[in-house]
Formats: C-alpha cells, sequence, structure tokens
C-alpha cells in the first residue's frame, strides 16, 4: 500500500515542519526563541475579537455561510480593493478560504491541468512550488539574486514563457526576502505577460499592509492586468489573525467561480465567526494595523544591525513583509568539532540543538545559500536570538 504519487512529489512545509521541531524543544523545557514561523507576536486587535464574540451571542451565525463566503464580507473586500488598491472588483470576483494557503491550493486546482507550466519567482514562499505539484503541473523556478534584492527581472520571465506557461506566482512585498517589486518593475513585468495571451499572474499580496517603502501597487491596477490576475491576501498577517485563519483571492469571475467550485467540494466555506471578524478587520480602523507596522520597522532595524555584527553572515535590507534571508553559506563545511554544517538543513537543526534559536531551511524557499529569520517576534527576544547565534557561530571552525 502506498501514498499517491501527488503526494509522495512534495515536501512537508518547512515552516511548519521547523515550528513543530522548536515546540518540541520547548516542550523538553529548552528555551527556544522560534524565529521560524511567520507569525505576528501581536493579539488580534480588539475590535475585531468584540465583532466575532457579538456575532456567537446574536446566535446568527451559527449555520453553513455561502461558500464564497459572506455577501457583505465580498462586498467589504471589493470595496476595499476599489478604494485602496484601484482594482475595480465586485464581489463576485472574491472568494472567501481558509487562509491564503487554500486560495492559492484552489486557483491552482481549478487552473492547472498535467504538464502546464507555472513560473515561480525564487525565492518562493514554500508552498508555492508544492501546491503546483500537488495540481499535477510543473513549477518552473526563475531565480532573483541577492544583488538585484532577490527581484526577478521582466527580462527573465520573458526568457521563461513557454507555450505551456499557464502562470506566474510571486508575493510582493516577499515571503521570504522582505522585496518588494516597485510599480515600474510590475508594469515591465505586466508588459511581457501582456504579449502572452494565456498566462496569468497570481500575486501575492498577503504583506501589503507591512511595506516600509509604501510602492504598493497591485497587479491587477495595471492596464490590462485586470483579466489576467489573480489576487491572493488574507488577514493573518495585517491582522495579526494567524490563527483565525482567513485568505482570499480578488479574481475574474470565470476564476473565481472555478475556485469556488473547488472550495465547495473540499472544505465549504470559511468559519462563520471568523469571516464577521474579518468583516470587522476590513471595514474598521487602520490604526492597529499601523501600530503593529511601526514595531515591525523598529525590529527591521534592530535585527539588522545585530546581524551585520555577526561575521560571516551577508543580509539585504528588507523593505516588506517581516523576514529577514541571510546569506549563511560562509559557514557551509565548517565544524563544531561535532556537526558538520553541509547545507542550510544542518545549519538550522544546528542551530536549534546548540543556539536555541528555530529558522527556516533557505532550501526550503528555493535557495540553499540561506536561512529565513522572521522578526515577528518581541525586542527582547530578537536581541537575545541574534546573540545567541553569533555566540554558536562563533564556535564553528
Ligand atoms: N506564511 C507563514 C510562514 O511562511 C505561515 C506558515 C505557513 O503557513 O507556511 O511562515
Amino acid at each position: 500500500m502506498t501514498l499517491s504519487d501527488r503526494i509522495n512529489a512534495i515536501e512537508e512545509s518547512a515552516t511548519l515542519a521547523m515550528a513543530a521541531k522548536a515546540r518540541e524543544f520547548k516542550n523538553k523545557g529548552i528555551d527556544v526563541i522560534s524565529l521560524s514561523l511567520g507569525e505576528p507576536d501581536f493579539k488580534t486587535p480588539q475590535h475585531i475579537c468584540e465583532a466575532a464574540k457579538k456575532a456567537i451571542d446574536e446566535g446568527k451565525y451559527f449555520s453553513y455561510p455561502p461558500v464564497a463566503g459572506y455577501q457583505d464580507l465580498r462586498e467589504a473586500i471589493a470595496a476595499k480593493y476599489q478604494k485602496e488598491n484601484n482594482v475595480p472588483y465586485k464581489a463576485e470576483n472574491i472568494v472567501v478560504s481558509n487562509g491564503a494557503k487554500q486560495s492559492i491550493a484552489n486557483v491552482m486546482l481549478a487552473l492547472l491541468n498535467r504538464g502546464d507550466e507555472v513560473i515561480i519567482f525564487s525565492p518562493y514562499w514554500v508552498s508555492y512550488d508544492a501546491l503546483v505539484r500537488l495540481a499535477e503541473a510543473t513549477p518552473v523556478l526563475v531565480k532573483g539574486t541577492i544583488e538585484n534584492d532577490f527581484k526577478v527581472t521582466a527580462q527573465q520571465v520573458e526568457g521563461a514563457i513557454t507555450s505551456k506557461t499557464k502562470a506566474i506566482i510571486f508575493s510582493s512585498p516577499c515571503n521570504p526576502t522582505g522585496s518588494v517589486f516597485s510599480r515600474k518593475e510590475l508594469e515591465a513585468i505586466a508588459t511581457v505577460v501582456l504579449k502572452h495571451p494565456n498566462v496569468l499572474v497570481i500575486a501575492d499580496e498577503i504583506y501589503e499592509h507591512i511595506n516600509f517603502i509604501g510602492d504598493q501597487t497591485s497587479m491587477a491596477s495595471l492596464p490590462g492586468m485586470f483579466e489576467r490576475t489573480i489576487t491572493v491576501n488574507g488577514f493573518a498577517k495585517g491582522f495579526a489573525m494567524t490563527g483565525w485563519r482567513v485568505g482570499y483571492i480578488a479574481a475574474p469571475k470565470w476564476i473565481a467561480d472555478g475556485s469556488n467550485k473547488v472550495q465547495g467540494q473540499i472544505t465549504s466555506a470559511n468559519c462563520s465567526i471568523s469571516q464577521r471578524g474579518a468583516l470587522a478587520a476590513i471595514t474598521g480602523d487602520l490604526a492597529p494595523t499601523k501600530k503593529m507596522v511601526g514595531e515591525y520597522r523598529k525590529r527591521r532595524q534592530i535585527v539588522y544591525d545585530l546581524l551585520k555584527e555577526i561575521p560571516g553572515v551577508k543580509a539585504n535590507f528588507p523593505q516588506g513583509a517581516f523576514y529577514f534571508f541571510p546569506d549563511v553559506s560562509s559557514f557551509f563545511g565548517k565544524s563544531d568539532g561535532e556537526t558538520q554544517i553541509k547545507n542550510s538543513d544542518d545549519f538550522c537543526l544546528w542551530m536549534l540543538s546548540k543556539g536555541h534559536v528555530s529558522l527556516v531551511p533557505g532550501g526550503a524557499f528555493g535557495l540553499e545559500n540561506c536561512v529565513r529569520l522572521s522578526y515577528a517576534a518581541s525586542e527582547k527576544e530578537l536581541i537575545e536570538a541574534l546573540k545567541r547565534m553569533k555566540e554558536a557561530l562563533a564556535t564553528l571552525k
């Protein structure tokens, strides 16, 4: 008896696997600082919690919601995109799901056939590659370099498109690199895409609020791109709602309908109470979000300054999201006398067991030389974690 080829073709999610390992250490009483999972350390803002509590108390939200989400939430998401992102979405374009991860999975299953190619900008978020494979299509990695802030260029996209290309996918701000594509860079990519009538763009904007440079452009807002773009977003990062599991797509109606069909057969709608919380988030005051972003901005500087003090670590200054993606390859081949570090997996396992800091191996994001560090943790934890890393790394010869 065997598992399917489909499931054998993918790895376990590295972000979740590292988080689980860190938890194992913590359960043994070891004081691990977990910088692996990309999870805000803030509490969900009060007005969102109140809305969810009210929904329970009113007793009106205990039945199955419509598969694509409550109409008022879909309208509110569309209105947000019209107002803030300059994209004329309507409720019919929106499908609310159990997190942006499910949104992406729905889209992949709705669009892809075996043999189709999906261009993934690399470094990429762990699950893009796996979800393309689950849909039995072929991931095509196009690599950004650290010198170009890990950003893929329009020329590279042009060079990677074939007659089999169905879509390209990337996140901006990017998980894991923190890079932000400028309007100009997106326009150049759009120009290439528009030359190829069958190519779609899956634009993951889940970190849109955590953008320190402010040049946040939605691909779907660019001329000609509304019909070609699936916008992915959600509430986890901007509103500290990871556990509530609310993500969504905004897409041309035929794609939204396809995703809705997938979701209707797999999970049905997202949790009713979470959706009432999400409605309060998207129609409410953004002050709590701005406050969190202010904290991330401070932490980014702290971590950057401390990373620079570690000999052998090379880091870019991220423009968004809450990750650093430092190059640690200068430690590969080194040993503490017991363990030799050969790659990013070894580096992270060793750092967890020796330094008690959990990170995610860059290999899982398509770049073996790097590791991902999430700074969605308190200043105190970050300072301590960077101290531990520096001390541990100093023992490698
Ligand atoms: N998106 C977060 C991360 O990259 C959450 C973990 C996950 O769903 O993979 O850490």
